[in-house]
Order: C-alpha cells, then sequence, then structure tokens
C-alpha cells in the first residue's frame, strides 16, 4: 500500500469507528470540567429528543434538572483527579437521567434504569480536560431481578404459611418459638404459651361434613387473628389445634387472653350449607420458667395444661402448675 493508500484505510476506519459510536445502543456523552456537555450519540438524542446540535455547550443540569448536582459532581470530579473510572449502579441509584422505558412490553417499568460508567478521556499532552459518560439501560435486567425479589418473597411468605387458615404452619412457628425460648432464657421475660384445641371436633365432621369441619377451622382461625397483637405469634400447630406464644405476659394476662378467646368462640354459629354450627375449644397455658430444658418442654407443660381442661369437662383454661 502506498501512503495516499493507507491514509484512506485509516479514514475509512475512523469514519466506521464514529458510526458505530453513533449508533450503539448505549449513550455516550462528553463532558468538560465545567460539566458542559461537548457532544452526545444518537441513543442519548432519541431518549432525551434533545439534538446533540442543541445541547452543546449546556451544562448537563440544565439539561438534565434531575441529576443530582452534589452527588454527580463528586463522582465526576474524582475521575479528573484521579485518572480513573467511576461507576454508578441501577441499584444505589435506578437512573442518572429520567428517561421513558420503551420496552414496555418486556418491562413493566415506567422509567428506564441505568447503569453509568464515567471514563476520563486523556489529551495527547497527558492531561484530563474530559470525562466520558456511558449509560447502559439495564431496565431488563432491573425488571426481572426486581420480580425474581418479589417472588422469593413472596415463596418465602407461602413455605411460612397454612394453606387454609394463613396462620403460620407448625415448621415456622416452632422456629419462632424456639427463638423465644433462647430469648427468655438469656433476658428472664415472662413470655407465655397458649395452647388450644376444638372440643368434639370429630362430631363437627362426621354430623356436618369435612367441608364444615374446615370452615370451623377458618373462622377460629381469623377469630384469633383478630386477637393477637403484633407482637403475639400464631400457628396451626396441627389439625383442629392452635398455638400462640404471648411475649411479655406472665400465665395471669395469659389466661385473661385466653379466657376471652374461649367466649368468643362460644359466642359465634358458623353457618356452612344453611346449618348453624357452634363450638367450643379447651386451652392451655404454660408461661416460662428457668427451669424449662427446652423449647418442646415448654410446649409440652402447655399441652399436659389443656389435656386437663378436657379432662375438666372442656370448654375450659388451666395453668400448667
Ligand atoms: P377432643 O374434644 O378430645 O379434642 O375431641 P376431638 O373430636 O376434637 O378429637 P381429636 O382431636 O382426636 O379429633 C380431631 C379430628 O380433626 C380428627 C381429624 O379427622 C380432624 N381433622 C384434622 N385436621 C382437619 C382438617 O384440616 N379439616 C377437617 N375438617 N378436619 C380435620
Ligand atoms: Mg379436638
Ligand atoms: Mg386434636
Amino acid at each position: 500500500m502506498n501512503n495516499q493508500e493507507i491514509e484512506k484505510q485509516e479514514l475509512n476506519e475512523l469514519h466506521w469507528m464514529m458510526d458505530m459510536l453513533t449508533n450503539v445502543d448505549v449513550g455516550l456523552i462528553v463532558l468538560d470540567s465545567a460539566y458542559c456537555i461537548k457532544m452526545w450519540n444518537r441513543f442519548m438524542e432519541d431518549h432525551s429528543g434533545k439534538s446533540d446540535g442543541e445541547v452543546k455547550n449546556n451544562s448537563i443540569f440544565e439539561v438534565f434538572p434531575e441529576v443530582p448536582e452534589a452527588w454527580f459532581k463528586h463522582k465526576i470530579d474524582s475521575v479528573f483527579t484521579l485518572k480513573s473510572r467511576a461507576f454508578s449502579t441501577w441499584e444505589q441509584r435506578p437512573y442518572l437521567f429520567k428517561f421513558k422505558n420503551y420496552r414496555p412490553i418486556t418491562s413493566t417499568e415506567a422509567t428506564m434504569y441505568q447503569n453509568a460508567t464515567m471514563i476520563p478521556i486523556m489529551s495527547s499532552d497527558g492531561e484530563v480536560n474530559h470525562v466520558c459518560l456511558l449509560i447502559y439501560d439495564v431496565t431488563d435486567v432491573a425488571t426481572s431481578k426486581k420480580e425474581q425479589t418479589r417472588l422469593n418473597s413472596q415463596l418465602e411468605k407461602l413455605s411460612r404459611t397454612d394453606r387454609l387458615t394463613g396462620l403460620f404452619n407448625r415448621g415456622y412457628w416452632e422456629e419462632c418459638f424456639e427463638n423465644e425460648y433462647e430469648r427468655c432464657k438469656r433476658y428472664g421475660n415472662n413470655s407465655s404459651v397458649l395452647i388450644f384445641d376444638i372440643d368434639h371436633f370429630k362430631n363437627v365432621n362426621d354430623t356436618y361434613g369435612h367441608q364444615a369441619g374446615d370452615e370451623v377451622i377458618r373462622q377460629t382461625s381469623s377469630l384469633l387473628l383478630d386477637m393477637v397483637r403484633k407482637t403475639d405469634v400464631a400457628g396451626r400447630y396441627g389439625g383442629e389445634e392452635f398455638v400462640v406464644f404471648l411475649p411479655d405476659t406472665d400465665s395471669g394476662k395469659a389466661k385473661i387472653f385466653a379466657e376471652r378467646l374461649r367466649k368468643k368462640i362460644e359466642a359465634i354459629t358458623v353457618t356452612h350449607d344453611d346449618k348453624k354450627i357452634k363450638f367450643t375449644i379447651s386451652l392451655g397455658i404454660c408461661q416460662f420458667n428457668k427451669d424449662l430444658p427446652s423449647h418442646e418442654k415448654w410446649i409440652e407443660q402447655a399441652d399436659q395444661a389443656l389435656y386437663q381442661s378436657k379432662e375438666g369437662g372442656r370448654n375450659q383454661t388451666n395453668i400448667a402448675s
């Protein structure tokens, strides 16, 4: 190749390079040290609706009032002084420029999520007088990550919830109860555990059918949920057995709670297929004490008190002695 041909080749390559930078699906902005826009590419034109010529020499904060000035200046200044890159991710800051999300089919987000990279541009004398800002559209990534997080928390909730009643299931309730036991042991709290069981529930199933039985369980649970405080933890322990732990509540106060619950249950009538069903519950309470060797033993004592209530004629509350 002669010199002319080499020059032509180089010019071609430069032209290709410029064409690629113009059309690449990434935002490119060159800023000077006064945060003025010196040029930008088509991605920025398309999403902002402003041409390169229109914004040239304007401060980025005038063109995009949404850019947080102090934060942005701090980032850009560090690129100038350290002569090294800086980054911003959508997790820290969802976007730098408020662009519409133009992929509404794959994503429900209204705004484009962005990652940004700030690169120092070295001039021939080794000085950094300009910074190149790269803007990546990461809406798809952000949307799927957010969806995954939402699904995970939904799954987590499902895995600890009893399907029929919406109460905590036995596994999760026991986990919380064990923590409460450890807390009481360490701090000497007066917490109590309450266990209760529907009386003659077999009769309900036998007389009115299994679905009527389910409805009785459901309404018992919803009444229980209405009564507990935020700090109390209620769960379904088995078929028609329920548990609640009442933090910082001694057995006397727990009994007041238990009796209120017992009377409310006694007063309600469950209607199923036009049949009116009345029922009662028996309850057992055990307050924490330092001699309890495990959380299992703690609940076992409450269960013994429940057994006394059954033996004593049902529809009553007993405290473990
Ligand atoms: P007691 O007063 O001694 O508690 O008498 P009970 O009839 O309630 O006796 P028990 O606790 O042994 O009977 C529980 C019955 O609950 C047995 C089982 O068929 C029924 N059961 C367990 N889980 C469910 C459920 O999810 N739905 C319905 N409908 N019945 C259930
Ligand atoms: Mg029962
Ligand atoms: Mg039972």
